[in-house]
This record gives structure tokens, sequence and C-alpha cells, in this order.
């Protein structure tokens, strides 16, 4: 069992045994209640020479918990501080702080309206029971490539805000994964929450992943889409693919192809042809290469057409 290790007055350091005998058994859990205690926990931890983790759903947390390889640290629960349970919609913008469970989203009617994609998204994380837990800030600090918020975060224009030592840093969602479970946080610094810009009337987004099962499985590929079209013309567009290279990518070459057409078949085509050349995908028993690059390119062309359906479909 790791020390009792208190620097921050009132947070809460509990010994392993007291929580689960066996499983948690060298861990230690601490739930500050502020960020700047946060911060001071991280950065102590971290020059100590000692490991923490942020705990928020935990549904991946837990499940890493049991895995070989896990070694002991701090779990830093995350969920008693006011600004990570912050959940706002206004005209200046979104805001979804990183405790905010994808249950409490996913049933929010006005994002159901204004965020459409960015809720299929995370509503496809898991179960009902998962969703109870889970926040899309997790899926996103987790950074599997598979994640399947990150490209609808990506399409929605979503900036990571980042508790740091001196404050706070912004970070469009697009640089936070930099790897294969790695995140551009640095020792000391957390995840606050996610700002989105408030979509126009004439901006709508969607998700579609293809996973072999319906339910509860991993994206083979998956493609977030934002679209915003003036009369029949597509104005502005983000593409953003997932499950098809280390990290979930922003396609610049998609949205230029839909911007100035009237989305036609031609225009959705070469926005496929641009996500499959973005793409980078592993062969594995989920699907090849060649596979996952066509079903890559089909989920744009139909993530735009659902886009567009949303906007002039009324
Ligand atoms: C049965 C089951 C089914 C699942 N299905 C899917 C699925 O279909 N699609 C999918 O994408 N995922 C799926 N997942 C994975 C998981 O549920 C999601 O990744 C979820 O969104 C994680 O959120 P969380 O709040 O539980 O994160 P946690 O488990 O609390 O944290 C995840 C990781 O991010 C870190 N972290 C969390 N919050 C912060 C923060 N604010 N700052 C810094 N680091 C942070 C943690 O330290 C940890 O490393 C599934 C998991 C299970 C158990």
């Amino acid at each position: 069992m790791l020390d009792r290790f208190n620097p921050c007055e009132g947070r809460v350091t509990v010994p392993t045994r007291e929580i689960n005998e066996g499983i948690m058994d060298n861990y230690a859990y601490a739930a500050p209640s502020s960020v700047a205690e946060t911060v001071a926990l991280l950065a102590d931890h971290a020059s100590a020479g000692r490991q923490t983790q942020i705990l928020a759903g935990g549904t991946d947390v837990l499940v890493q918990m049991r895995a070989p390889g896990h070694t002991p640290r701090t779990i830093v629960d995350i969920k008693a501080l006011a600004e990570t349970n912050r959940f706002e919609i206004s005209a200046a913008g979104i805001y979804i702080g990183s405790a905010v469970p994808s249950a409490v989203i996913n049933e929010n009617a006005q994002l159901q309206e204004i965020l459409p994609g960015l809720l299929e998204a995370a509503d496809l994380i898991g179960s009902t029971q998962i969703q109870g837990r889970a926040t899309i800030c997790g899926n996103l600090c987790n950074a599997s490539p598979a994640g399947d918020s990150i490209p609808a975060m990506i399409a929605a224009g979503a900036v990571c805000e980042i508790a740091t030592h001196s404050g706070s840093r912004d970070l469009p969602v697009e640089e936070f994964v930099v790897g294969v479970g790695r995140n551009a946080l640095a020792a000391g610094e957390f995840l606050l929450g996610l700002k989105l810009p408030m979509p126009a009337s004439n901006t709508k987004d969607a998700y579609l992943r293809f996973t072999p099962r319906t339910e509860m499985d991993i994206a083979v590929a998956g493609v977030g889409v934002s679209l915003t079209v003036e009369g029949k013309q597509c104005v502005n567009a983000r593409v953003a693919i997932g499950a098809v290279a280390p990290t979930a990518r922003l396609v610049p070459a998609a949205a230029q192809a839909l911007i100035g057409t009237e989305l036609d078949a031609q225009a959705l085509q070469m926005a496929g042809e641009a996500c499959k050349a973005a793409a980078s995908p592993i062969s594995d028993k989920r699907g090849t290469v060649e596979y996952r690059k066509k079903v890559v390119a089909v989920l744009c062309r139909r993530a735009v057409a659902i886009a567009q359906q949303r906007v002039q479909g009324g």
C-alpha cells in the first residue's frame, strides 16, 4: 500500500483496503474540492515521482485497473468540482464540464436539437448504464483511436479547456489526442471541460460508425460531419474520421470537396475519397486496411447526407 500522501488540506485519501480488498490494493484515492487543489495535488505527486490518474465516470479506469501492468497510483476523483460539473447552453456557446455524465447531455432536449451528431456519438458509448457514469471528456482523454465522441467533437469545433498550474489553456480537440492512449496534457494538468460554438440554425452535424455488432462494440470506422448550408449550397463544413488512424483526424480536403457545392453525388464521392486518403488504418480482427478505407468513405457520404437532411429537411 502507498503511504498516505496528503499535500493538500481537505483531500480525502483512502487506503485501498478500505475500499475494496484485493482489486485496489496499493492504490490511493483523492477527491479534491477545488481546481487549485486538484492541480496542486497532481503537481505534488508528479514532483514526488508518484503516479496519478484522473477518475471521471471510471468506465475506462475501472477496467484498466484490472489489467496487467496497471501500477499503483493515486486515483484523483474530479466529480466534486463545481467547474467540472458545469453544463451550460447559451447564445455565447456550449460548455460541457468534464464530470458531466453522457446521460445528462444525451437527455437534454436543446442539445438534441442543436448538436444531434455529437449526441448520437455519445449515445453509442456502451449502454444506458455506462452512459449514466461515462463522460465524453473521459472518452477524449482516454485517447482510444476508436473513441466514438472524438470525431463528432472535432466536427462540431469543440475546444478543450485545460486546467494548468497558472490557470487554464485552450486546445482544439483535433490537437488534444497525440497518439494511441496519449493526450496533450502535461504533468499537473487535467481537462476541465469542452467549449463548443453555438451552431447557427442552418448548421447541423451527424456521426456514423460501423461496428460488426449493432451494440456494445468498438468502431471499425467512424465519421463526424458538420455542415452549414445556405439555400442549397454548402458554405461551411468540417469532417473528421475515427478508428482509421492512431488518432481521430480532421480532414480539411473532405470539407473542401463539399464547400461551394449543392452536396450532389459527385461532391459526396470526392469527400468520401478524401476521407479514404486521410485514413491510415491497421488490419486487425475487425477489418483490414482496405476494408476500413472503403467503409470510411461510405460513412462520410452517408453522414454528409444525414447532416444535409437535418438542415434542409427542417
Ligand atoms: C461496456 C463498455 C462499453 C463501452 N463502449 C464504448 C463505445 O461504444 N465507444 C467508446 O468510444 N467507448 C466505449 N467504452 C469506453 C468508455 O465507456 C468511454 O471511453 C467513456 O466515455 C469514458 O468516460 P469516463 O468518464 O468513464 O472516463 P474514465 O474511465 O473516468 O477516464 C478515462 C481516461 O481518461 C482520463 N480522464 C478522464 N477524465 C479526465 C480529465 N477530466 N482530465 C484528464 N484525464 C481524464 C482517466 O484518467 C482515464 O485515463 C465502453 C466501456 C465499457 C465498459
